[in-house]
């Protein structure tokens, strides 16, 4: 071989193994989620930087969703997995993690403190008093007070594994709490790809942004003023937003299970005594309650979906159609 080719087939090669590296480069980080507002979050903070997929298909219930073995393949691509940290999430995730042991995960649930779900008897059991005393209404309480919760829900909240299905996993429909959730999920973008970190900085901050305004056309909402603040749920979804506004939710379902005669009795009596006119349905949850509240109680139906991948557009719309109800009522 003549020895001017050397350098030739070096740049050749040179030249292939840049090509490869920027092919490689521009390639976008494969991030595996639970639910579709997952998605939005994760492509506002990491734009076009990430390649998000969902687990849970449009249309199913996450509570009871569990991959089938080809998803885990499919989840075998990802190189990070946000955690939603939904207790049945937790039951299959170790054995995701068993078959990638390189799968860098996080949760989304970390820093946060999770509420209770509501027994049966404090959905039911004191109705003499108002709802949503007007003290709490006008003042929320801090999203991450953990001082201030039962010591048994502080525990659960720190706790990563078998997690009590009575902590309420509704998180992501607080924009308080997305505040956290976003800065949780760009700090985990900026470790497994460390190169783009300026570009994640970014998109968290113009997140951030859209996050508060969205915060303070919802608190414009419902202003201390509006004096009927509580409202009919088919699942117990809305926890959380409630608190971020002095709301109160009022759930059918209770305790994980379809509401029994005495359960229906009760939600008419207290509906009709607490003048409530609006319930939120759920694609998720048979149509069949909502209808019957609606022709009972002669109430008015909201479709409310907690899982759209719009987030921010989804929270405006449920809110201003919850408020509108709210304001009307006497
Ligand atoms: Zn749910």
């Amino acid at each position: 071989m003549p020895k001017q080719t050397y350098p030739l087939i070096a740049s050749l090669v040179l030249g292939l193994l840049c090509c490869c590296n920027s092919v490689a480069a521009a390639q976008p980080l494969k991030v595996m989620v639970m639910i579709e507002p997952q998605r939005f979050f994760l492509e506002q903070i990491g734009g076009k930087h990430v390649a998000v997929t969902v687990l849970v298909p449009p249309g199913a219930d996450p509570h009871t969703y569990e991959p089938k073995p080809q998803t885990m393949v499919q989840i075998s691509q990802a190189r990070l997995y946000v955690s939603m940290g939904i207790p049945e999430e937790q039951a299959w995730l170790p054995r995701l993690l068993a078959i990638r042991p390189d799968l860098r995960m996080v949760r989304q649930d970390q820093n946060i403190a999770k509420l209770p779900m509501k027994s049966r008897e404090e959905i039911y059991g004191h109705h003499d008093q108002p709802l949503v005393p007007k003290t709490q209404a006008q003042s929320p309480q801090p999203a991450d007070n953990t001082s201030e919760l039962p010591k048994h829900v502080q525990e659960e909240a720190h706790t990563h594994h078998h997690e009590a299905l009575s902590v309420d996993p509704h998180i992501w429909l607080s924009p308080r709490l997305v505040r956290i959730q976003a800065e949780t999920i760009a700090r985990a973008l900026t470790e497994v790809d460390a190169e783009h970190a300026a570009d994640y900085q970014q998109g968290l901050s113009s997140f951030l942004k859209q996050i508060d305004e969205l915060d303070q056309q919802l608190s414009s909402l419902f202003p201390p003023s509006l004096e009927h603040r509580s409202f009919l749920v088919v699942h117990p979804s809305w926890g959380y937003f409630a608190r971020d506004y002095g709301l109160q939710q009022i759930p059918m379902e209770i305790e994980g299970r379809e509401p029994t005669a005495a359960d229906l009795a009760n939600l008419i009596r207290v509906t009709t005594k607490e003048r409530i006119r609006v319930i939120l349905e759920e694609p998720q949850f048979p149509k069949r309650f909502a209808e019957m509240m609606a022709s009972q109680a002669g109430i008015q139906v909201i479709e409310a979906n907690p899982l759209a991948y719009d987030w921010v557009g989804n929270l405006r719309k449920v809110g201003s159609q919850l408020a509108e109800q709210l304001s009307r009522a006497q």
